[in-house]
């Protein structure tokens, strides 16, 4: 294992490193930088983010820049503004010992005007989004014909976000003798192609496996209902109470109703999705960074510029579907060392990716069990009782309370203080968590609809017995408080209905075939549907909900009340997802029977608004 100082780095440069506290090279320093020093080749680097390549470029760069000469002698190109100001304050640090050396970020969303006045400051780097650099050679502003370096840091990220046009653009005005160097996690087609059109005698470098998760990520899943995903998310984040993650969403919107469930619930997260103004992203970021931030909610795409180490958990609230989507968000923990955890909320439908995500990270991804409400209030218990222990008592300061206290406690053993104590910050997550229902899916939970046509994600909920004669209560999900947590920005204390598992509640009455109450009103309102299959078909509504889910092919169908008669039953859907399960009933069948599927009178009202099939029905 070489030194930073045996890569050949100048004194100064190590001054630097110094101060940031690296210690040894990375893998992929140790790797990158004698090649840049010591051959005139190009370099492909697979590596995440994470490994430290911005030093194992950076650093070299910084070495290589002729102090003589003032035009701009390398140019990184990245894809987010995040990305591009994290390395141009990355470059600031390594090089802080070095007199004159000037960086220059440059990236959409910003003012332009001020861009150029930086770049006409003079620059000998420049790190920069593809879209914003191409405006600004476009506008003569920045001038690449004299770099010597090109580096096209996470490559697939940039082709991912579209800028496969601009990216050729640039490199196309880029003088011939130079050295390219290109970063990235993965090597779809696209990336070969620019490595193949602009790189000549390419080394590459393989840090960890290619497509691997970071070596230091440990994979588990927890299998459960689709809806109970939020339930588990709440879990796992009680049961890490240290948590600092990445809550991966698959939609802007999926992102804000999770981000504003949980921070209503009183736990310490907020969103970041392409909604967001710039200053709103920026600050949601800088409360990450600063860790005031426990958990961020993020769409993928929102998540690409985030370069945060020491990230502890990535949460992928569902299995992406892309195998590159699932390396790099697991990609974003496990970083410099440091060991990292990536966990998946998964139901039945998707568990069918888990051997290919195994095999992209040629890791196995570890099923295990979500931690019921013994482990959380076993964990919760003893980091506060740890926190107890560490906190520092100002002698001087209390001593003069201290004889009324004592005084006041006189009665109490020292056993008793310790209990009374523990009960005080604990009987809330006590209560929460008391009959809190084993939220796994099991493989034998299987949707009966006694005609074998397949599973439900919904409504299928095993018999009291299966969940060894747990009181009723205990059926009807998570209720009660959440524990007070300490250190928790957004708490709200308040019980919230969302946080009831109100699904949950609602599937064990409808289990015992009662007419259940209407969840949280869905924005639009529900339509009401009659269907001529009922309780003497020895349907439950769980059922309901199974064909209904099976039918329409969707699992997050909003379903309202459910009534159950003899021969026929209601059922009631919310208003966007109306017209399609209308549609998708047409030639249903249950058991050979044809199903017959109308809307029906909405109750307490005696007008319906009439839903309109694409077939105009
Ligand atoms: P990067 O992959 O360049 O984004 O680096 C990831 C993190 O590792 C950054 O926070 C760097 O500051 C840190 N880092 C880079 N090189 C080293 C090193 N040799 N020792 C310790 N930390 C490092």
């Amino acid at each position: 294992m070489l030194t930073f100082t045996e890569l050949g780095l100048s004194p100064n440069l190590l001054k630097g490193i110094e101060d940031l506290e690296f210690k040894k090279p990375t893998p992929i320093q140790e790797k990158i930088i004698p090649i840049i020093f010591s051959s005139e080749n190009d370099i492909i680097g697979l590596a995440q983010t994470g490994t430290g390549k911005t030093a194992a470029y950076g650093l070299p760069i910084i070495q290589n820049i002729d102090f003589e000469d003032n035009s701009v002698q390398a140019l990184i190109l990245s894809p987010t503004r995040e990305l591009c100001m994290q390395i141009a304050g990355d470059m600031v640090k390594y090089s802080k010992h070095i007199k004159g050396f000037e960086v220059v970020a440059v990236y959409g969303g910003a003012s332009i005007e001020n861009q150029i006045r930086a770049l006409k400051k003079g620059a000998h780097v420049i790190v920069a989004t593809p879209g914003r650099m191409l405006d600004l050679i476009k506008r003569r502003a920045a001038k690449i014909d004299k770099i010597r370096t090109v580096v096209l840091d996470e490559a697939d990220e940039m082709l991912n976000m579209g800028f496969r046009e601009d990216l050729d653009s640039i490199l196309e005005t880029t003088p011939k003798a130079k050295r390219t160097f290109l970063f990235s996690a993965t090597m779809p087609e696209e990336v070969a192609r620019i490595s193949k059109n602009y790189m000549q005698n390419a080394t590459t470098v393989t840090i960890g496996t290619q497509n691997s998760g970071a070596e230091n990520v440990k994979h588990i899943y927890y299998q459960v209902h689709a809806r109970n995903r939020y339930l588990v998310l709440k879990r796992i984040a009680d049961y890490n109470p240290d948590i600092y993650g990445i809550v991966f969403c698959r939609t802007r919107m999926e992102t804000k109703e999770v981000a504003d469930k949980l921070i209503k619930d009183g736990y310490n997260a907020d969103a970041l999705h392409g909604d967001l103004s710039q200053s709103q992203r920026d600050h949601v970021m800088k409360r990450f960074r600063e860790r005031t931030l426990q958990m961020l909610v993020a769409t993928d795409v929102a998540a690409r510029g985030i370069d945060v180490s020491d990230i502890s958990h990535v949460i992928n609230y569902n299995l992406p579907d892309d195998l590159d989507v699932y390396t790099h968000r697991s990609g974003r923990t496990g970083r410099a060392d440091k060991s990292g955890i990536s966990i998946s909320i998964v139901n039945y439908r998707e568990k069918s990716k888990i051997p290919s995500i195994e095999k992209a990270i040629k890791k196995k991804m570890e099923r295990q069990p979500v931690p019921n409400g013994n482990e959380i209030c076993q964990r919760q218990l003893f980091k506060m009782i740890d926190k107890m222990e560490k906190v520092e008592v100002d002698e001087l300061q209390i001593a003069p309370f201290m004889d009324v206290v004592n005084k006041k406690l006189e009665w109490l053993s020292k056993e008793d203080v310790i209990k009374h104590f523990v009960s005080l910050e604990f009987n809330r997550f006590l209560e929460y968590y008391k009959n809190a229902p084993d939220l796994n899916e099991k493989d034998s939970d299987k949707y009966d609809d006694g005609g074998g046509r397949g599973r439900s994600d919904r409504g299928d909920r095993r018999s009291r017995s299966d969940r060894g004669g747990r009181s009723e209560r205990n059926d009807r999900g998570e209720r009660g408080e959440r524990g007070e947590r300490s250190g928790r920005e957004n708490r709200s204390d308040s019980y919230n209905r969302s946080d009831r598992g109100e699904r949950t509640d609602r599937g064990d009455r409808q289990d015992r075939g009662e007419r259940t109450e209407r969840r949280r009103p869905e924005k639009g309102g529900y339509v009401r549907f009659f269907i001529n299959v009922g309780k003497k078909d020895k349907l439950l509504p769980k059922n309901i909900i199974g064909l209904v889910n099976d039918y329409a092919k969707d699992r997050d169908i909003n379903i309202g009340e459910i009534d159950m008669k003899d021969s026929f039953s209601f059922f009631e859907v919310g208003e966007k997802h109306a017209e399609k399960v209308l549609s998708s009933f047409k030639d249903g069948n249950y058991k050979g029977r044809k199903i017959v599927v109308e809307q029906a009178e909405a109750v307490g009202s005696s007008k319906k608004k009439k839903v309109r099939t694409k077939r105009g029905k």
